[in-house]
């Protein structure tokens, strides 16, 4: 059963749009970006189930394409990345996943 369902199922990325009002493109300077984050759902014949996994929050343009960490030219980022464990499948997975998307359990 488990099988069957991850090949009717996948996961899908999803995108967000956190702040309707656009703010100003730190590269290209119009008021085209917007502050976004993609979520990652466990979907079922393409209908977003479960979120799985959640995004940061990025600012994106829709004038010239840059995307970046929010409000990103003084934007420090850590780059952390303990990783966690599927203590069900015993897989490796990034830090913030809370679903398992191997075996569907939660975090
Ligand atoms: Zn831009
Ligand atoms: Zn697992």
């Amino acid at each position: 059963m488990i099988d069957a369902f991850f090949i009717i199922g996948g996961i899908q990325p999803r995108v967000r749009v956190l702040d309707e009002r656009p703010v100003r493109c730190p590269n290209c300077g119009l008021h085209q970006a917007s502050t976004r984050r993609v979520d990652h759902y466990l979907s079922l014949f393409f209908i977003p189930l479960i979120r799985i996994r959640k995004g940061e929050p990025f600012l994106a343009c829709d004038q010239c394409g840059q995307t970046g960490p929010e409000g990103y030219p003084n934007a420090s980022r850590p780059t952390p990345v303990p990783q966690q464990h599927c203590r069900s499948c015993d897989r490796k997975l990034p830090p913030d996943y809370e679903f398992c998307p191997y075996c569907g359990r939660r975090l």
